[in-house]
Parts: C-alpha cells; structure tokens; sequence
C-alpha cells in the first residue's frame, strides 16, 4: 500500500471558467477523478467511479452533491460503484453507446458533446482499443482518458487491435500540449522502466523517470501528466520516432516499419515485460 496525495489542482477552463480536479484514491493503484465546477451549488462530475465507498466518503467531507458520472469504458474498476452511486443521488449517467454501462442515460459517440453547466464543455472522442467502445471526454484543458493513454504508457489490449489503438492514440497525441492528461491508473513508474528499456538514451525520459520517482517516494500522485511530456516520453506515442523503431525491430529480430507496425511490437514486447 502507498499513500496517495488528495490533490486539488485548478485548471484554467474554455470560457473562462474553473473546474477543480480532485483525485479519489481507489483498490490498489487507481484514481477516480471528481470534478466541482462553478455555480452555488457547484457542479460536480465524476469520472470512472469503480467503487462508490471512497467517493461517497470524499462528497460527504467536502459537502458536495454530484450530478454526472462520465464513464470511460465498461471494466469493473471503472463502473463498479455506479449504481450505489445513483442509488444514493439523483446522477445523469454519460458513458460509452458501444458499452453496457449500468444507469446510463446518456450514451455518447464520436464527436457529441457534453455541455453542463458550470463545467467545461466536453467533446467526445472514440478511442477503441482497450475495449471495443472506450470513449475519452476533451475540454477545457483537461483530457480524460481512462485506461487508453497512461503517464508514460498505454492500456492493454483486451477488445481491439495494435492498430486501433494507434490511431487512438494518435488522436489524443493531435491534442494541444499543455492538455492535462488525467488516466485512471498510477502505472507511471513501471510505465518509465519500461520506457527506458525503449529508448535508454532519450534525455527528457530519463529526466522524466526522476521527477516520477521522487514523487512516488514523497507518496504523490504522478498524474495528471502533460501531453507535451507525454510526446517527448511515452513510445506509445512515439511509434514514429528512429530510436523506437530501431529497438522495436531490435527486439523482433526482424525489421519494423515506422508507426503501426512499431506500435504493434512495442505493445507485445511489454505485454511480457516484467521489469
Ligand atoms: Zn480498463
Ligand atoms: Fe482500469
């Protein structure tokens, strides 16, 4: 077990408005995301509630009634407290319309929006991979992307293909750099190892790597990271770099093209890594 800082960070938001961004803690290594926008009340989403014990707590603490749950995609650490959670409050419910998602009243598909208010104003992207129907919410700066893009790494491929989930990732990687980067899992530092296995000479990683190790040792969150940094850092966005593809093909014993091709062995190759 470590401790993990309850962080409240603001974020500049489209239109001017502020949103808070809190981190929930939940099991072993994940982050629900709670979000209380402006208004008296404030608005108050969340994101990816997996258990409803700690948010029920956190909401009770901070005296806050929410209205939204946004759903990123259908695993059980991502929806397993929605329904005592809409048992307790009167929630709209936004997820996946390719997902089974319980409660949901608001399915959503490429390109819908979600404009509540006193909260940015969310577009929708389809970022299939992960799972088949795994959506990520982009506004106001913040991006939202379950377990697609990690701090330094990317999910697993349980429903789609390599070559889904490159395309995924490239999307999210078109977004500005400054695009705070909110996952739903802290894998940062075993993310980096990896990384450094990748690319062992690339400086910002490197630096990278440091600045995530002394956070974990203080007992801080690693996320929300930058999509800048993500760029520099993360190989899965990185599919395109020389340096990826030399080591992806290195590790093949075979030669790898730039981009999917790279994606595809580099995902495989920390399929079986252990560290
Ligand atoms: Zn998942
Ligand atoms: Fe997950």
């Amino acid at each position: 077990m470590y401790r993990v800082r309850v962080d409240r960070r603001d974020a500049d938001c489209q239109h001017g408005r502020m949103v808070q961004v809190q981190a929930i803690p939940a099991f072993r290594d994940n982050y629900i995301w709670l979000l209380v926008g402006e208004g008296a009340p404030p608005a108050v989403a969340i994101v990816d509630p997996g258990d409803a014990v700690p948010v029920v707590q956190t909401l009770r603490q901070r005296g806050l009634t929410p209205s939204v749950l946004l759903i990123t995609h259908h695993h059980a650490d991502h929806i397993g407290g929605v329904e005592a959670l809409c048992a307790h409050y009167p929630l709209s419910v936004y997820g996946p319309a390719a997902e089974t998602i319980p409660c949901m009243t608001h399915p959503l598909r490429e390109g819908d929006e979600v404009a509540l208010p006193g909260l940015p104003r969310f577009s929708v992207i389809e970022v299939p991979g992960h799972t088949a129907g795994h959506i990520a919410y982009y506004g106001g700066g913040l991006l939202f992307c379950g377990d697609t893009l990690f701090a330094g790494g990317c999910g697993r491929l349980f429903e789609g293909t390599a070559a889904q989930l490159h395309h995924s990732l490239q999307q999210l990687a078109a977004l500005p750099a400054a695009t705070q980067i909110y996952c739903a899992h802290e894998y940062t530092l075993s993310n980096l190892r990896f990384a450094l296995t990748v690319e062992p000479d690339n400086p910002a990683l490197r630096t990278r790597y440091q600045e995530a190790e002394d956070l974990r040792r203080r007992g801080l969150a690693t996320v929300p990271s930058l999509l800048g940094v993500e760029r520099d850092t993360n190989p899965f966005l990185r599919s395109h770099i020389p340096a990826v593809t030399a080591a992806a093909s290195r590790h093949a014993g075979q030669s790898r093209q730039p981009g999917a091709d790279t994606f595809a062995t580099v995902r495989n190759w920390k399929d079986h890594w252990s560290g």
